[in-house]
């Protein structure tokens, strides 16, 4: 797909706390910064800066062990300040010198002043799919790691994808490492049940993880398509291995494939033998991987109640990565495509409180004036990492470009981009 030969008038509008805290009733708390902590960053807490070496950017992310995984790096060269009042011009006299160049993609998630900048929006599958058809040198993935991963592997060798700040991780992904999902593996190998095992993974998982999948039989899946994935994984085996998110995997089996929740067990990686009997092993159809979003696993049955109460007539629209509980009570249920669609398409006055990332929910409030949208929760919160991706990352990295310097390309090495590749058109087969 060709980049726009030029840019188009662009209303940048910088992200207005006060209107979120209008519709949230309260403002960005300081506890957001925990929300994306996983287990192995809880871990990690504890070290210093001294303890870090160069790794100043992301201290939670690990121990200065793995220094391939852990991405924690500074952008070098000269961010823009926050403050400038220059950022926007600069941004777009950068957009207008790439032209037909350079594709700008940005998650849903993103903030409002990066999706000023974006040519196209949309989840990680349509931004994947919209990836694998651009013939642009540079894609300039605004969204979290994973997704600018898998638009390396589906893009050609001589096309660039660039990530604007390497922290933008996400705390789902690093849930499951690739020596745990290989310890897992063998673990079924010895029960005798792997070879009836498919693997379905979720979109949001590291290359290493696709790869896994691609290399033993199975396909990636996005929230758009995970029914037809696990019921695709059913016709070729007997049980699916679900990484990395329980909720998404259970929702699905349990709501969208009519199965039932004693069907489906949770691996806890951090537990030998994942904290399961062999017998419970051999009887699951379903074994879901202990992985979650930090984000969409705050929403709780507590604030649904609560929202039913105070605004009445109010629909619950919430993202199938949300917990069964909250999931199994909600009156609509999808992607984030799905979630966009619903409220576009409702009636003007509709009452809708939606649970997924805030910046969307935002802005569909913005977009749709004439429907009262509303947070389904008390506390604000934001993806963190996705957040880190703004406006003077993104000028840096257009900036860059304009100036000859490729600055984080997102390159996944050949042997795992092979068999991670056959995962994701898997996927896209579908
Ligand atoms: S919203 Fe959740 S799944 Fe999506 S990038 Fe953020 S942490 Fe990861």
């Amino acid at each position: 797909m060709a980049a726009a030969t030029s840019v188009r008038e662009i209303d940048v509008e910088v992200v207005d706390v006060s209107v979120v805290s209008v519709v949230m009733g309260s403002a960005y708390p300081s506890q957001c910064a925990d929300a994306t902590a996983t287990p192995l960053m809880r871990e990690n807490v504890g070290m210093s800066t001294s303890q870090s070496g160069a790794l100043t950017n992301l201290l939670l992310l690990g121990r200065g062990q793995d220094l391939e995984s852990e991405r924690g790096v500074s952008c070098t060269g000269d961010l823009p300040e926050a403050s400038d009042p220059d950022l926007i011009s600069r941004a777009k006299i950068a957009r207008a010198a790439l032209g037909n160049r350079a594709l700008v993609l940005g998650h849903h998630y993103q903030r409002d002043e990066v999706i000023a900048f974006a040519d196209i929006t949309g989840d990680s599958f349509k931004l994947a799919q919209a990836a694998e058809q651009s013939t642009a040198e540079y894609i300039i993935f605004c969204g979290v790691h994973f997704m600018a991963e898998s638009a390396d592997i589906l893009t050609s060798t001589n096309q660039k994808v660039i990530l604007p700040d390497l922290a933008a991780g996400c705390s789902m992904a690093d849930m499951a490492t690739a020596n745990q999902v290989q310890e897992c593996w063998s673990q079924l190998s010895a029960l005798g049940i792997a070879d009836k095992t498919i693997p379905v993974t979720y979109m949001n998982s590291s290359a290493a993880i696709k790869s896994f999948t691609g290399e033993n039989g199975g396909t990636i899946c996005t929230s758009s398509n995970a029914k037809q994935s696990m019921e695709w994984a059913l016709s070729k085996g007997e049980k699916i291995l679900f990484l990395p998110d329980q909720h998404l995997g259970r929702n699905t089996a349990v709501l969208s494939l009519g199965l039932s929740l004693s069907d489906c067990v949770l691996w806890n990686p951090w537990k030998p033998m994942g904290g399961l009997t062999a017998d419970q092993l051999r009887a699951a159809k379903v074994i879901l991987w202990r992985g979650h979003c930090s984000v969409h696993g705050r929403f709780t049955v507590d604030a649904v109640n609560e929202v039913r109460n105070r605004l009445p007539g109010v629909k619950v629209l919430v993202h199938p990565e949300c917990q069964h509980d909250v999931v199994s009570i909600a009156d609509v249920v999808g992607s984030t495509e799905v979630i966009i669609r619903t409220v576009k398409q409702s009636p003007a006055g509709s009452k809708w409180a939606i649970g997924t990332e805030l910046n969307l929910v935002s802005r569909l409030g913005k977009t749709h004036p004439d429907k009262e949208i509303v947070f389904l929760d008390k506390t604000v919160c934001y993806c963190s990492t996705m957040n880190r991706i703004d406006l003077p990352h993104l000028v840096w990295a257009m900036e860059s470009l304009v100036a000859g310097h490729v600055v984080n390309q997102i390159k996944v090495a050949p042997d795992i981009a092979r068999f991670s590749k056959l995962a994701l058109e898997q996927m896209l087969a579908l």
